[in-house]
């Protein structure tokens, strides 16, 4: 089993996988949590030179919040879909609309629509199918968009999936509840299920097993 951490945040989560040369971080949590993201990396062995690859998952605040500072601190690589490039190229957060009842939900989750997002250059771009083999992981990419544009997960080849948003998981596993393109979510779960993950771990909320999936309606 490749081995994970889960980095909870409280609000959001990221992911620390050791990989055969390296460590890989999916997602960065938030700015003012950077000293928490610090001890974490510490207590899994991850010193300055052995972060390989930060995956920003999407372009939203509470994901890519830390990346500047890694890159700076450790020298990892940033890679994103191109897709949501332009939401950290220009520190512009995506417009979505959002119900009161939404907007409470992701208030919560630490997550509101319209924070402002660190403007940041990256290094690599990340695009559906490509393999992480190089980068000391045996896992691929999937193009997940509904959330964001270029949201993407990444399947470890032992089933273990990082959705990013695409899912949540607070009282049950459901779809984002905030949703740029309705059509393109509902595509993506459809991926999903035929990758058949055999545990997801959401951006908000606790790890699923797969089979849930089935219940999870538009
Ligand atoms: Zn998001």
């Amino acid at each position: 089993m490749i081995e994970t951490t889960t980095i909870n945040f409280g609000m959001v989560n990221a992911f620390l996988i050791k990989g055969e040369n390296g460590f890989i971080l999916i997602d960065t949590g938030i700015p003012p949590l950077i000293s928490k993201l610090e001890k974490e990396l510490r207590k899994a062995g991850c010193t300055k030179d052995d972060l390989k690859l930060v995956i920003i998952t999407h372009g939203d605040m509470d994901h890519v919040g830390n990346a500047i500072t890694l890159r700076e601190k450790y020298n990892a690589k940033i890679a994103i879909h191109e897709a949501d490039y332009p939401m950290v190229r220009d520190g512009k957060p995506l417009k979505r609309a959002a119900t009161g009842f939404i907007w409470k939900l992701m208030s919560r989750a630490g997550e509101k629509p319209g924070d402002p997002n660190p403007a940041f250059e990256v290094d690599l771009f990340l695009t559906d199918g490509q393999r992480l083999d190089e980068f000391g992981l045996a896992a691929r990419i999937i193009h997940t968009p509904g959330h964001t544009p270029g949201s993407i997960s990444i399947l470890t080849d032992d089933g273990q999936l990082f959705c990013g948003d695409i899912f949540a998981n607070r009282r049950s596993p459901s779809l984002a509840p905030l949703i740029e393109n309705s059509e393109q979510i509902l595509a993506s779960l459809q991926k999903i299920k035929q990758a058949q993950p055999k545990i997801i771990f959401p951006g908000h909320g606790k790890p699923f097993f797969g089979v849930a999936l089935e219940d999870i309606k538009a």
